[in-house]
Formats: structure tokens, C-alpha cells, sequence
């Protein structure tokens, strides 16, 4: 039986972990699919203080975890299947033929990149045919051949600024006449000689090459619906996220997108079970707003333990 087991490992996860684990509490801390959590698809964080001059995502996600293990956290590639709380007020968690009990659960799985939802993503997305939401991860792959980003917000102005250093051209493909970004990223973008941002338009569809990788898309106008046909061998999707909270299965109160809500503090609809990060977050989604809820969560899951001795 575990004290506490935390689910995700980006900056909340990692946090709640330093926390607990130096709270004597040994927590186990389960990776998810993305260990490290979105910031490893990231390139500078900038904007994380104690890091004058800046640090990449995936550097910063190491240290967190080194952290965390120093003091005792204890951390293991899993996926959650399914959580249930039994009669003891314990909790039971299954990750394929994996079992695992504990006394209290800190949920910081965060969220997933969202796709369009048009038909082929999901090959696309596989085995590298085009379709991406991390320039990351996969820009390097686009060497010297045009590409195009899908969105107007931060991420997509980051991602296309990012991208010019592979692409011989990038199209940032936004939906309305203006970005939401902020305005240091949006001018980023909008003043890069190789960025060309087509605005009111949406993606129709991709059409791919005998081999099923993309070589252009079908744009739509969305004031006039006219179509017409952009050449570009990658595209990528910066439109936003999805909380992962579908493994709970509806046990604790989410908000009708999905996010987690907490009750008091970091505590959700169900004792024992705490929500910290971008899974609860609709408004800051930042790495270190989910580190100081991931320090939250713990200090109130350890205080509950307490009480309960
Ligand atoms: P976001 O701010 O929610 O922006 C999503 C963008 O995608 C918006 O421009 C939206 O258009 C567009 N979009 C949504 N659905 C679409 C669809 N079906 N088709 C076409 N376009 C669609 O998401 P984000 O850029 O991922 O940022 C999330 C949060 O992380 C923000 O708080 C952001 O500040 C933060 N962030 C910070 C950094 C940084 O500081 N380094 C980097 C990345 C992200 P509309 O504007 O029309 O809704």
C-alpha cells in the first residue's frame, strides 16, 4: 500500500514528488504516456524562473525528475487504466496487468495536443507521414521543405519561430483575422522572413503522395469557403489540448470539457484524491503555476495522511 501515487510527470507531478518525497512519504510517481509531460516538447522556457537565461524543456524535466528522486520518489513508466476507491477509502489502480494500492492520489496527467479531427489523422500521425503536434520533437525531419502550423496562439507562434530553422518556408494557418498569442511570440513570428501566416483559413483536408505522406493540404476560406491547395511536407497542429482525465471514468467532478475540478485547495470531489496542473487548469496552463499546485497538492495530502493516523 502506497501513501500517495501521482499521476503524470510534468512540473506538477515532478513538484507534488519533491514535496511528498521530502515529506517522508516515498511517493510513487506513474509517467503516463509522455514522461516529462508536455514541456519535452518544448524548446526554451524562458519564462521559468531561477533560469536567467533560460533553459530547455526537456533539460528542465530531467532536473525536476532527479529531484524528486533524490529525496525517495520512486518513478515507473505506466499508463492508467482505470482508478477505484474501495470500501477502506483506499484506492486501487490498474495499468494494464499492473496493479497499484495507495492511500491518496495526486491526478496531474495534464493534457493531450488536439487534432482537427479530419479523416487519416490518426495514420498520419503514425510513422512519421506528415501529421505532428511537436516541432520538437519532429522539425528536424522537414529539412529545407516548406511546412505549415495550424493555430494562433502561443504555441503555434512558437512552433513556426521554431521551425524556421529546418523549413525552407513555414505557413502559420490561422483560423480568424488576428493571433491569440501574446504579443512577444506573435511578433516572433509575424516579423520571421521565412513564416507567411495565411489568415481566416482552415485545412479541408491532406492530400498525401503514392508513399501516404503529405505533400500539400486543401485550404478553406472560412469567410468564403473558396479552396485552394498549399505544398507543404509537414504539417502542425498547435490548436489546444484535451485534459487527460477520461481514465477516471467520471469518479471525480470535472467541468464539461474534462478539466478536474478542485473542490478546496487542490482537493477534487473525492476525499483522498487531489488534481494539480493543466488536468485542473483552464486559465494560467503554466509550467510553473502547475509546479506551485503540484507543491500544493502534496502539502495538503500529507496534512490529510496525518489526520488520519
Ligand atoms: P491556445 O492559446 O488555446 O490557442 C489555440 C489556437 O488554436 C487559437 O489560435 C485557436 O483559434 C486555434 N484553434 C483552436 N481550435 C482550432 C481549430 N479547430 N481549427 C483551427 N484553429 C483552431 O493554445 P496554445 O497556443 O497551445 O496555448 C495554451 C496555453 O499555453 C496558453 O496559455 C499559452 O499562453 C501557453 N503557452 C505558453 C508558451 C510560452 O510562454 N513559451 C508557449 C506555448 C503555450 P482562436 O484564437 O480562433 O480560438
Amino acid at each position: 500500500m502506497e501513501n500517495v501515487i501521482i499521476i503524470g510527470t510534468g512540473p506538477a507531478g515532478y513538484t507534488a514528488a519533491i514535496y511528498a518525497a521530502r515529506a517522508d512519504l516515498a511517493p510513487l510517481i506513474l509517467t503516463g504516456t509522455q514522461p516529462g509531460g508536455q514541456l519535452t516538447t518544448t524548446t526554451d522556457v524562458e519564462n521559468f524562473p531561477g533560469f536567467p537565461e533560460g533553459i530547455t524543456g526537456p533539460e528542465l524535466m530531467v532536473n525536476m525528475q532527479q529531484q524528486a528522486e533524490r529525496f525517495g520518489g520512486r518513478v515507473e513508466f505506466a499508463h492508467i487504466d482505470s482508478v477505484v476507491k474501495e470500501d477502506d477509502g483506499t484506492f486501487t489502480l490498474k495499468a494494464g496487468d499492473k496493479t497499484f494500492q495507495t492511500r491518496a492520489v495526486i491526478v496531474c496527467s495534464g493534457a493531450s495536443a488536439r487534432y482537427l479531427g479530419l479523416p487519416g489523422e490518426e495514420e498520419l500521425t503514425k510513422g512519421g507521414h506528415g501529421l505532428t503536434a511537436c516541432a520538437t520533437c519532429d522539425g528536424a525531419f522537414y529539412r529545407n521543405v516548406p511546412v505549415c502550423v495550424v493555430g494562433g496562439g502561443d504555441s503555434a507562434c512558437e512552433e513556426a519561430t521554431f521551425l524556421t530553422k529546418f523549413a525552407s518556408k513555414v505557413y502559420l494557418i490561422v483560423r480568424r483575422d488576428e493571433l491569440r498569442a501574446s504579443k512577444i511570440m506573435a511578433q516572433r513570428a509575424l516579423e520571421h522572413e521565412k513564416i507567411e501566416v495565411i489568415w481566416n483559413s482552415g485545412i479541408k483536408q491532406y492530400l498525401t503522395n503514392e508513399k501516404g505522406d503529405i505533400r500539400a493540404v486543401e485550404l478553406a476560406d472560412t469567410q468564403t469557403g473558396d479552396t485552394s491547395e498549399l505544398e507543404v511536407e509537414g504539417v502542425f497542429m498547435a490548436i489546444g489540448h484535451t485534459p487527460n482525465s477520461g481514465f477516471l471514468n467520471g469518479m471525480v467532478e470535472t467541468d464539461e470539457n474534462g478539466y478536474i475540478l478542485q473542490k478546496k485547495g487542490t482537493l477534487t470531489s473525492v476525499e483522498g484524491i487531489y488534481a494539480a496542473g493543466d488536468i485542473s487548469d483552464t486559465e494560467y496552463r503554466q509550467a510553473i503555476t502547475a509546479a506551485g499546485q503540484g507543491c500544493a497538492a502534496a502539502i495538503e495530502v500529507e496534512r490529510w495522511l496525518a489526520e488520519q493516523e
